[in-house]
């Protein structure tokens, strides 16, 4: 079994049995049920991106219809068989696989319907893997429809595309649809894993997760990363090799770089830069990597990061732990503003972050406080919310609303703004209050807790009228309050 040849994992670790496809088990377990029922579909329609299965799938499917070492097709093909060890290596005769970008004119299908007639030479049936079908032109498509509108008994035809828009409804009609998955982070992870550990090649964790991270889902992507890694790497495979290999850097900075933010330590920031810039990194990846770095915290702020991000636990529990030190509203504001920053670089990730910060925004309505509101939530601020804030400090507590939001939750003297406030309504963290939608018409009068109120004022816009009715607060505050009782 010995191979003479270097094979790339790719193709050396090519799942051999539905069994060994990773994260397409909703795909693998029909197919598998279908052929134990003996219901036998003529054209199937796999839709997917690249590199995540769909040929090998295919391969695996021909061989449990083709298997010899049983008289029907099987769920569980032998993989030693003559049939069985001809598919693999892409060499049956009654396995056709075809490239649809290159064989996709009218004449190619033709052939296919004058070739399908004959019967299969040593199978059970013969087998059509068309790759990339979405390729083929409209007159190809129609003779391919005709041919699997009346398939002789002994077809099959396995379509497969990474554009299933561009294939007509008529032929999609026609074939049993599957759509394949990108491949979550922790099966690739796992998958890696296996490889290396039966490659006898030593690892670290963080080394894996960041290769399955880069290949966002493909698994021949990772695997071709491991690869590449392999060779570079003089022994274990660390992170940072991952790092090297892929020309991205050091979590460690970012980190650093997040923490720097926090303590607005400025020349902390340019020192990073600095760093970054020596060490010949692109600097438009660096800020895609920022980009992404802080969609992470808001993710960690708003969802559960282990599910979505697929990141070693200490690595979540400092992101989290940073994520808390910002609220929800400068979060997504820095999300944004990075990604306005690499809208330059027509960046996928980019477009994607956005978003993502635009819909947690509108699902939070954190901006969507109207100035009737806010003046009604001012003025119960000033009757209620504020109590142990000092009355008439000159400078006092409008200068302190409008600093620049960015560290407006930097604790220690928040917190004595609304000692009370806080201790009778422990539930409220300004980030909770954040998350609340405003309510449209606040009665006059109402009470409005300090972290409801500074939680509406986190708005730029609404930063500028606080700045308006600065002097008018400290007036309200200075005025004797009504009673009460
Ligand atoms: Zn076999």
């Amino acid at each position: 079994m010995a191979r003479e040849n270097y094979l790339v994992f790719a193709r050396k670790w090519r799942p051999q049995t539905f069994e060994d496809v990773i994260g397409q088990e909703h795909i693998t377990r029909t197919l598998q049920n279908a052929i134990a029922a003996e219901r036998i579909a003529h054209a199937f329609l796999f839709i997917g991106s690249r590199g995540i299965g769909k040929t090998t799938t295919a391969r695996i499917l021909a061989k449990a219809l083709n298997c010899l070492a049983v008289q029907k097709p099987t769920t569980q093909p032998c993989n030693t068989c003559d049939n069985c060890r001809a598919i693999a290596e892409g060499n049956s005769i009654d396995v056709i696989e075809i490239d649809g970008a290159s064989n996709n004119s009218v004449e190619d299908v033709r052939e296919i319907r004058e070739h399908v007639r004959l019967m299969p030479s040593r199978s059970r049936y013969k087998i059509y893997i068309i790759d990339e079908v979405h390729q083929l032109s409209p007159g190809a498509f129609n003779a391919l429809l005709k041919t699997i509108e009346e398939p002789p008994p002994h077809a099959v035809f396995i379509l497969a595309t990474t554009e299933a828009h561009k294939v007509p409804a008529t032929i999609i009609s026609r074939c049993q649809r599957f759509d394949f998955r990108r491949v979550p982070i922790p099966e690739i992870v796992k998958l890696l894993r296996a490889i290396l550990e039966q490659e006898a090649i030593r690892y670290t964790d963080e080394a894996l997760y960041a290769v399955a991270r880069a290949a966002e889902g493909g698994v021949r992507d990772a695997e071709s990363i491991l690869d590449q890694l392999v060779s570079y790497a003089d022994g274990e495979i660390t992170f940072k090799h991952v790092f090297d290999v892929l020309g991205l850097v050091d979590w460690q900075v970012l980190h650093d770089l997040t923490d720097a933010i926090l303590n607005k330590d400025v020349a902390r920031l340019l020192g990073l830069v600095e760093d970054v810039v020596a060490l010949g990194k692109d600097l438009g990846q660096f800020v895609q990597e920022i980009l992404r770095y802080f969609r992470n915290l808001l993710v960690c702020k708003t969802a559960d990061p282990k599910q979505l991000l697929g990141l070693p636990d200490d690595e979540i529990a400092r992101m989290q732990s940073q994520a808390e030190r910002f609220t929800l509203t400068n979060l997504i504001r820095l999300v944004e503003q990075f990604a306005e920053l690499t809208k330059g670089f027509d960046s996928q990730l980019a477009q994607r972050i956005a978003l993502e910060a635009l819909l947690i925004r509108i699902s939070k309505r954190t901006i969507e406080t109207s100035i009737d509101s806010l003046i009604e939530k001012l003025m119960a601020l000033s009757e209620e919310g504020v109590p142990s804030m000092p009355p008439a400090a000159g400078a006092g507590p409008g200068a302190q609303l409008a600093e620049p939001l960015l560290f407006e939750d930097a604790p220690p003297d928040d917190q004595s703004a609304a000692p009370k406030t806080t201790a009778a309504r422990p539930e409220l963290s300004a980030a909770d209050a954040a998350k609340r939608p405003a309510p449209p018409q606040t009665p006059p009068g109402a009470r409005v807790s300090a972290e409801e109120a500074r939680a509406a004022l986190g708005d730029p816009h609404v930063a500028k009228v606080v700045d308006v009715f600065k002097g008018k607060i400290v007036d309200i505050r200075r005025s004797p309050k009504p009673d009460h009782h």
